[in-house]
């Protein structure tokens, strides 16, 4: 088992359309509160990343935000953060959330979402770092991303072993307990 005492969380900067989005948001928020984990997250107030930095606070979770000059310049910036830091782009910011964290969480969101949990992913997937990503599935809101994986192992793009590796589950709870059971990818990426 690993032993969990910061979680990445990347999710959207807007709240979708139903409610049950905000409330796994939420409900993420006080599961890492309640685990005494430490929240790296994306440094604002706005949408889903609001909800869920205001639920772990309000638990007594430690949260650090982690936000560009440009959307703290434009006001995004979440005032009553544990701590925080600006970083020049998108690119360092992402990198220093990764050097931060020992596991990471996608909720439902937008592109910025999914590219920040495909990057992570995919640097595990290399070797180059060892923090394993896993979904929130909340309303089967990342079962057309699971089915254009599967396509990938089922066109031998991607190994099984990968697929069947990856954290996926509705409940934040199970969710932070399969990552702390997640071993290290050790299959390699290339399918000979
Ligand atoms: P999206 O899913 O496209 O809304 O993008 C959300 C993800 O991109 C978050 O996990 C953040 O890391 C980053 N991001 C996008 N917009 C912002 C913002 N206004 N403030 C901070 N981070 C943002």
């Amino acid at each position: 088992m690993r032993h969990l005492r910061s979680i990445a969380v990347f999710c959207g900067s807007n709240a979708g359309d139903d409610p049950a989005y905000a409330q796994a948001a939420a409900a993420l928020g006080q599961a890492i509160a309640r685990r005494g984990l430490k929240l790296v997250y994306g440094g604002t107030h706005k949408g889903l990343m609001g909800v869920l930095a205001d639920a772990a606070l309000a638990g007594g979770a430690r949260v650090h935000g982690v936000i560009t000059q440009r959307l703290a310049d434009r006001g995004h910036l979440h005032q009553a953060l544990s701590s925080h830091e600006i970083l020049d782009d998108m690119k360092a910011r992402k990198s220093r959330m990764l050097a931060l964290a020992d596991a990471a969480i996608a909720l439902p969101g937008g592109i910025g979402t999914v590219e920040e949990f495909m990057e992570t992913w995919t640097l595990n997937q290399l070797g180059d770092i060892d923090c394993p990503a896993g979904l929130l599935n909340v309303l089967g809101f990342y079962d057309p991303l699971l089915a254009l994986i599967d396509g990938m192992v089922a066109h031998r793009f991607l190994p099984a072993a990968h697929r069947e590796a990856l954290p996926v589950d509705g409940d934040p709870e199970r969710l932070l307990d399969q990552l702390a059971a997640a071993q290290k990818i050790s299959v390699p990426k290339w399918i000979s």
